[in-house]
């Protein structure tokens, strides 16, 4: 049986209900782009940073965490908020990867001065946090990192190099794992919380993508210094500490914040058929469009059915079988969503974002390009479908 909600919780709904109507801000000058690691102005960063202070303030963000952490102190209150705020269609959240990595695996695995010190940071965006797990030859196969950290004295010193680093152009702090033994694979592990900002033997390096976006990075360490007392946890349990982190960001649990800034998919696809032309008509009247648009409205229905049966517990008999399934179908759903929208823009879909005669701002050819960067982030479609097969399912190992 589905939980039914408290009373406190049927108040909190209320409450969020009416205070993101009445504090919704106003758009920025220039439009968003479709997530936080597309960010690359000051502008941007200023206005969604105001943004993230404001909801934390107001007890949407962190609402689940201890108050001692800059939390609301509350159970099943955050799932409420994140709910509210995608009805709401209030901006994202800057900060993914401060809520939804590194305060709830600070909260896991961090001493009590950590806690303090860092989760009410990642909650109210006060704090922007980036991710340093991947390296040139360390994507899918995580555990071959290279980038090693040597111990000297109160202090670690780090050499190596990581890739795709999102928001390291704006990011203070990162979650970042390094070998401190060359001797054992995954035990020569450790897990890090490594400032970035200001520090002398870091850079970081846009790494510009085919649409002219630079959301994400890469940052060298040359000599960097940690010190011992940002290390997360025991010297050699970096690969545990990281499967905290990789269970949160594929969204095994309810992260610290939610919402979103843009209207439904599908109303957007109906919007743009009827806004656009197919043998001499609306393609909204156009049958094979009108199907097209049908078949991904299932799809949408039934992800949101899918993730209701996190509130069944007899539903979740393995905690990785519901993440890993939202995370390979709602990526490969956006994929094709964004794919319909370019079908339906037709040849209007090669006009670009800020060319004023391009369908909803330039939204589907960017959403398009786009699509294929979040089948691969956070572990892609391949590796995910080999954990489900095999942790999940039980089914043999592949080669
Ligand atoms: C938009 C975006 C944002 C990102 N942000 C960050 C970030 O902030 N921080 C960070 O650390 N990383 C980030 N990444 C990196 C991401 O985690 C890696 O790209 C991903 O894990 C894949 O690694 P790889 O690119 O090295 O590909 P590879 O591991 O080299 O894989 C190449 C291809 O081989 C397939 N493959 C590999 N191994 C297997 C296998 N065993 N079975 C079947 N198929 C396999 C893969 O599915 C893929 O198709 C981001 C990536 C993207 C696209």
């Amino acid at each position: 049986m589905e939980k039914a909600r408290t009373s406190e919780q049927r108040e909190f709904q209320e409450y969020a209900r009416r205070w993101l109507a009445e504090n919704r801000p106003p758009p920025p000058e220039r439009p968003l782009p479709s997530s936080p690691i597309e960010i690359m102005t000051e502008a941007h960063r200023d206005y969604l940073q105001d943004w993230q202070a404001r909801v934390h303030e107001a007890g949407l963000v962190g609402a689940d965490y201890p108050v001692e952490y800059g939390g609301g102190g509350h159970t099943g209150f955050q799932r409420i908020a994140n709910q509210e705020m995608a009805r709401a269609g209030t901006p994202m959240l800057i900060n993914i990867v401060g809520l939804n990595m590194a305060a709830p695996t600070i909260l896991v695995h961090g001493t009590e001065e950590q806690k303090k010190r860092f989760i009410p940071g990642c909650l109210s965006g006060q704090e922007i946090w980036c991710q340093g797990f991947s390296e040139p030859g360390a994507g899918s196969d995580m555990a071959n990192q290279q980038t090693m950290a040597v111990r000297d004295g109160d202090n670690w010193v780090v050499n190596g190099h990581k890739v795709w680093t999102s928001l390291g152009h704006f990011a203070q702090w990162m979650i970042l794992i390094a070998r401190t033994s060359r001797h054992h694979k995954y035990d020569g592990l450790t897990y890090f919380l490594m400032p970035i900002e200001g520090n002398a033997g870091v850079t970081v390096r846009p790494l510009v993508k085919i649409t002219g976006e630079s959301g994400f990075n890469e940052v060298l360490f040359e000599d960097a210094v940690v010190p011992d007392a940002c290390r997360l946890d025991e010297v050699g349990k970096g690969w545990t500490v990281a499967m905290t982190t990789l269970t949160h960001e594929r969204g095994a649990a309810e992260s610290a914040g939610g919402g979103g800034n843009a209207a439904h998919p599908i109303d957007r696809l109906v919007d743009l058929a009827r806004n656009s032309w197919r043998d001499g008509q609306r393609a909204s009247l156009d049958p094979v469009t009108r199907d097209a648009i049908v078949q991904q409205a299932i799809v949408a229905e039934g992800l949101k059915q899918n993730a209701r049966r996190a509130r069944v517990p007899a539903l979740c008999d393995h905690p990785m079988r519901l993440p890993l399934q939202q995370k390979v179908t709602s990526t490969e759903f956006a994929q094709q969503v964004a794919r319909l929208g370019v079908d339906i823009a037709g040849a209007r879909s090669t006009l670009y974002k800020l060319d004023p005669a391009a369908p909803d701002a330039g939204h589907w050819p960017l959403a398009y390009m786009n699509s294929y960067g979040v089948t691969i982030a956070a572990g892609t479609s391949e590796i995910q479908r080999n954990i489900l097969g095999e942790r999940v399912l039980g089914l043999p190992k592949s080669k």
